[in-house]
């Protein structure tokens, strides 16, 4: 059911003292995509696309997995946990997450659409996908949840006219 509850801004704490906000005890941070964007075309500029993308899918990769594990360690299983981390990437205003079928989670490839992202919005007109840092944060939604490395490419990207970005999940076989 659509509604504008936001749970993220109506338990979001400010302490004066130190100029913090906080929800659920963890520091959060307000940027503007732009700022992210710029040090996504610095890096693109001075140490070419590649970087940039490993740079930004890494640290989107991170801020997931710790979230998941946090979530997971809370005693929801990975089904709740998933419900939850997309539900929770609106609230933080990072695009509306969907899973266009839900049957694919667990399988060898899962794909997620995501409509507005805010860094294809901020990015400006280019040829290739820049959502690195959303590739990165579903990669570590999954891998985190499913216990097994999925790797996430954007096919897709508003930014070159699409109406949403596209992200297609594979799960890297094991070694074992
Ligand atoms: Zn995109």
């Amino acid at each position: 059911m659509e509604t504008n509850h936001n749970p993220v801004l109506e338990n979001l704490r400010y302490k004066s003292a130190s100029g913090a906000l906080d929800f659920s005890g963890i520091r959060y941070l307000l940027i503007r995509p732009e700022t992210l964007v710029e040090i996504q075309k610095v890096i693109e500029e001075k140490f070419g696309s590649e970087a940039a993308h490993e740079i930004f899918y890494q640290s989107g990769f991170r801020g997931t997995s710790l979230t998941a594990g946090k979530l997971l360690d809370s005693g929801l299983t990975p089904r709740e946990c998933l419900e939850a981390m997309f539900r929770m990437g609106a609230h933080l205003g990072w695009g509306k997450f969907e899973l266009p079928n839900m049957e694919t989670v667990g399988k060898e490839n899962i794909e997620v659409t995501i409509h507005g992202s805010p860094f294809a919005r901020a990015y400006g007109a280019a040829e290739q996908p820049v959502c690195a840092i959303l590739s990165g944060a579903l990669a570590g939604i999954f891998s985190s949840l499913l216990g097994a490395v999925y790797i996430c490419n954007e096919v897709g990207c508003a930014v070159s006219g699409d109406a949403s970005c596209t992200f297609r999940l594979v799960k890297r076989p094991s070694n074992d």
